[in-house]
């Protein structure tokens, strides 16, 4: 089974994931974890993709698809796409990626929720360089100034939360979001929630939806 986890940067795409890993048993593919990994690796692309991400733009297609095509690798389990995605022909590259390993998409969750909490909420955002939990200095603060409560790692804001990158990123989101739910709603798997309860609501309103897919 794959579902994918739609919706602008901060609205909760991540923390649900790892809800749905520790609860259901989810594999979790966020293309913007693998990114950074190689962003940060030894990678001969690896200085190319930090100044990608840093400037809010987006990877090559290509290398998203061969990073996910590579994640997808046993169609018995259950998959959650996170942040993918982002293309149109990302869309059409995971239809081909899938059908040759005869999985399909069982569900397409998005999050919605508007601009001014994305910025409010992405502009707190802190994450531990370790254990990747997430903290936000407005509603999940850490304990100690900027050291991780679950690992005692460091805690850092990401470059792209930067105001002038989240806004970059969300235009491009606002953009070519709208073709890639339009074609899912025509294929009947699409699933509109709102992201902007609390992280238990909107837990509970993803488990109704995947309570009914298979
Ligand atoms: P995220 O953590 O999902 O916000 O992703 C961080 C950055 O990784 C994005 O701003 C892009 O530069 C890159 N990225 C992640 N997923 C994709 C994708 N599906 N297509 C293109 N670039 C991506």
């Amino acid at each position: 089974m794959v579902v994918l986890l739609m919706g602008p940067p901060g609205c909760g795409k991540g923390t649900q994931a790892k809800l749905l890993v520790e609860k259901h048993g989810f594999s979790h593919i966020s293309t913007g974890d693998l990114i950074r990994a190689e962003a940060y690796s030894q990678s001969d692309r690896a200085r190319d993709l930090r100044e990608t991400i840093d400037q809010g733009n987006l990877v090559s297609d290509e290398i998203i698809l061969d990073l996910v095509s590579e994640k997808l690798s046993n169609p018995q389990k259950a998959y959650l796409c996170d942040g993918f995605p982002r293309t149109l022909s990302q869309v059409y590259g995971l239809d081909t990626v899938l059908c040759n390993k005869s999985m399909r998409i069982s569900a397409v969750v998005h999050f919605h929720i508007p601009d001014d909490l994305i910025i409010e909420r992405l502009s707190g955002r802190l994450s531990c360089v370790q254990c990747k939990a997430i903290y936000n200095l407005l509603y999940n603060p850490p304990t100690n100034n900027l050291i991780c409560d679950a690992c005692g790692a460091n805690l850092l804001q990401r470059s792209d939360d930067e105001p002038a990158a989240i806004r970059k990123r969300l235009t491009l989101h606002h953009e070519k979001s709208a073709p890639i739910l339009a074609v899912y709603e025509g294929r009947g798997i699409l699933h509109t929630i709102s992201g902007a309860p609390s992280p238990e609501a909107v837990f509970g309103a993803l488990e109704k939806i995947l309570k009914n897919t298979h």
